[in-house]
């Protein structure tokens, strides 16, 4: 499967449910996420026999990683069975999580990794509660979370992944805390650039801290050197302590677009794949799914189409006048 780029697909991530139970402000600002906000009915929602399919129908073209993501994962009831589901998938080898780990106990940790869950991701901006308060929006407190990552690492899903957004203002002062709490722990920190998803978020460019400035900052406290990466299209750019703290990792969509290697398409909780982060529309796969006239060969040769056809690079295309252009929010299509 090779895109009108020359990209081949490699993983794919599902978005298993548009809630969350946090307001990140990045994310989900309380003042569009409110009480009154709409969101997916559950007969909307793809159930997990229909994912089940169009991850099977993915997995017979050659996607071998998948991701869960959200909204919040872990809100979708039972999330373990469609793990087990998707674990026995002839050719999925990789089968991944992010979360923002508040649901992540450890009883949950056990049972995920169980189902067949190979690795997680845990979100975390910063280590003192009043940052973390004010970036979750709902007073979420830092030891829910680093409890989290230890019910994860004691369940044996390590080496995790901790995502932190880097938002001018609101977490650039906790990027030294951050590194020095999670070295020598096993846990790859990763720094994700502040970016402009979808419409409702308020994004500025100058409120993003490049990724030459996080390093600036690190290696202001550390000696670091750059690694290579462990396979082609890997999204984040990895380093490690010279002194043998472990690796980290800068995810620099805005300030270094990865666009040329992007292998990614999205499946929404309501079955429309994106096949870009910052697409419109999406494709509507649910409908091919519920036709009862449809065989798998049919659905895999319309998503072959799809993926022929594509040509998404926005990064690469970002301009003052892209961030309006009206796009998918990042707690549906999960990041
Ligand atoms: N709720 C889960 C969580 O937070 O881990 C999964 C979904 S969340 C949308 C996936 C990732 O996207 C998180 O690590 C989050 O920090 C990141 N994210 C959300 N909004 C972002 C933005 N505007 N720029 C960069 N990363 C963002
Ligand atoms: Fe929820 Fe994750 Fe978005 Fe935060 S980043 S609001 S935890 S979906
Ligand atoms: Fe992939 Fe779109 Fe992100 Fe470029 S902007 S890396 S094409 S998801």
């Amino acid at each position: 499967m090779i895109d009108s780029k020359q990209r081949p697909l490699r993983d794919l991530r599902l978005s298993v449910t548009d809630r969350c139970n946090f307001r990140c402000v990045y994310c989900m600002p309380k003042e569009v996420y409110g009480a009154k906000f709409r969101f997916l009915p559950k007969h909307e929602l793809l159930t997990f026999d229909e994912i089940e399919r169009i991850v099977s129908i993915f997995a017979s073209l050659g996607v071998k990683k998948i991701r869960l993501t959200g909204g919040e994962p872990l809100l979708r009831q039972n999330l373990e069975h469609l793990v087990a589901q998707l674990a026995k998938i002839p050719g999925i080898t990789d089968l991944a999580m992010t979360t923002n780990g508040y649901f992540l106990t450890r009883d949950k940790a056990i049972k995920l990794k169980q189902a067949g869950l190979n690795r997680i991701t845990v979100s975390l901006d910063a280590l003192d509660d009043e940052t973390f308060g004010r970036t979750n929006d709902v007073g979420v407190p830092v030891k829910r979370v680093l409890d989290a990552i230890d019910a994860a690492h004691a369940a044996g899903l390590s080496p995790i992944k901790i995502n932190m957004v880097v938002k001018r203002g609101m977490t650039d002062s906790a990027i030294i805390p951050m590194a020095r709490h999670f070295r020598f722990t096993g846990h790859i920190l990763r720094f994700i650039e502040y970016m402009d998803v979808g419409n409702t978020n308020g994004w500025r460019l100058t409120d993003v801290v490049t990724a030459e400035e996080i390093l600036h900052q690190l290696s202001t406290h550390w000696d670091l050197e750059p690694i290579a990466p462990h396979h082609p299209g890997e999204v984040a750019r990895r380093f490690r302590f010279l002194d043998g703290g472990g690796e980290f990792g800068i995810i620099s969509s805005v300030s270094q677009p990865f666009c040329h290697t992007c292998g990614r398409i999205r499946l929404s909780p309501e079955g429309r794949l994106y096949t870009c982060l910052f697409g419109h529309d999406g494709y509507d796969v649910r409908a091919l799914l519920r036709d009862p006239k449809l065989t798998d060969q049919i659905v895999a040769e319309a998503l072959t189409g799809l993926w022929n056809r594509r040509h998404d690079q926005y990064s690469v295309d970002r301009t003052t006048a892209t961030p309006s252009h009206s796009k998918v929010e990042m707690s549906h299509i999960g990041g």
